[in-house]
């Protein structure tokens, strides 16, 4: 087969498209002849730079990037049912053990010896990839591949974001980094459970990068009066739940006053690694919470999979298929945070 591989962590240059062995799935696994595989920000492309936290923990050079994506199911190991076989996919990267502690609570997400298809095992940027089959959920007939991957990346821990958050109808929600591939996820699926949804970008820097969002409100990241702003947007009350998927200081102290009595700060990310300082007096007078969310767990993943059965979508503007020819092209746009939404390359385009 062919696939994108890497020989050495470097630029985006190092992902070369060569012959590979097919692989072959074991016992309990799927192989799907993949379509669609998405770019993501921390699992592709900072590992592809050899950055942390996944550079380090890929086993071995040459190695095949490439985590969440869809296609059609083309063989099955032993053990798995037959009529599988053709059937279009979705399929998750998180790899469990099934056997720790949060396992066996249905938190794979939280599993001691937690793995991704694409970091720990050779990933989607092929024409096939091997996966266990409790990772794979089969596509809406509407639903087609590229659209299919976005979803299966994001959709899931999305889920898990606004669950964590106690995001419902009535609810004011603040989404920092709304562009992104995760972040428009999460400010359309609260617009779809009802919510308010109050989105942050880098407005000027990238004009028109919130429109495709169904957002009640969209302000600038890089605006000197940001935190006004947001405390306007959140009325008397306040915002209920905040999702920061970046982790940036300058935003925290941006928003950290307008969040409501019973609020909740769901953190799915940390672009810049810098500390943030917190007053714990106000915390606990407020009955606030900060709540990390690694992503979504497989109960999460049914359930937001039953959000698409009932109706929900991503607006079409925040997916950008490629064709995986360009894909050092589209890890830069990644890398240089010049991408809207997904990114997701055509495989075998
Ligand atoms: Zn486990």
């Amino acid at each position: 087969m062919k696939a994108l591989v890497i020989h050495e962590f470097g630029g985006p240059d190092v992902l070369r498209l060569e012959e590979m062995p097919n692989p072959e799935p074991a016992a309990g696994e799927v192989q799907v002849r993949v379509s669609a595989a998405i770019v993501a920000r921390t699992k592709d492309v900072a590992a592809r730079a050899g950055k942390p936290p996944f550079a380090p923990q890929i086993p071995e050079l040459p190695h095949v990037l490439g985590a969440e994506h869809a296609g059609v199911v083309d063989a099955v190991g032993s053990g798995v049912d037959h009529r599988l076989i053709g059937k279009r996919v979705s399929v998750s990267a998180v790899l469990s053990c099934g056997d720790c502690r949060a396992c066996r609570a249905g938190r794979e997400e939280a599993c001691a010896s937690f793995s991704l298809i694409g970091v720990h095992r050779h990933g989607s940027y092929a024409e096939y990839c091997t996966a266990p089959v409790a990772n794979v959920r089969p596509l809406p007939d509407d639903i087609d591949f590229v659209e299919a991957a976005a979803m299966a990346a994001n959709g899931p821990v999305a889920r898990a974001q606004l669950e964590a958050g106690g995001v419902g109808r009535d609810s004011t929600v603040l989404v920092v980094g709304a562009a992104g591939a995760l972040g428009s996820t999460v400010a359309a699926l609260a617009a779809h459970r009802g919510a308010q949804v109050i989105g942050v970008d880098r407005l000027a820097a990238k004009p028109g990068c919130l429109d495709a969002l169904p957002l009640t409100t969209a302000l600038d990241g890089d605006s000197p009066d940001l935190a006004q702003q947001i405390r306007a947007a959140g009325g008397s009350w306040g915002i209920d739940c905040v999702v920061d998927n970046l982790g940036l200081p300058v935003l925290w102290n941006a928003y950290r006053d307008s969040i409501a009595d019973m609020g909740k700060i769901i953190v799915s990310g940390a672009v810049s690694h810098a500390p943030i300082s917190m007053h714990l007096l106000p915390f606990y007078l407020h009955s606030q919470s900060l709540i990390g969310v690694r992503t979504g767990n497989r109960q999460q993943m049914d359930a937001f999979w039953q959000d698409v059965t009932d109706g929900f979508r991503l607006p079409g503007a925040m997916i950008h298929g490629v064709s995986w020819e360009a894909a050092a092209d589209a890890h830069r746009t990644v890398e240089n945070g010049t991408s809207l939404g997904q990114a997701v390359l055509l495989v075998g385009a």
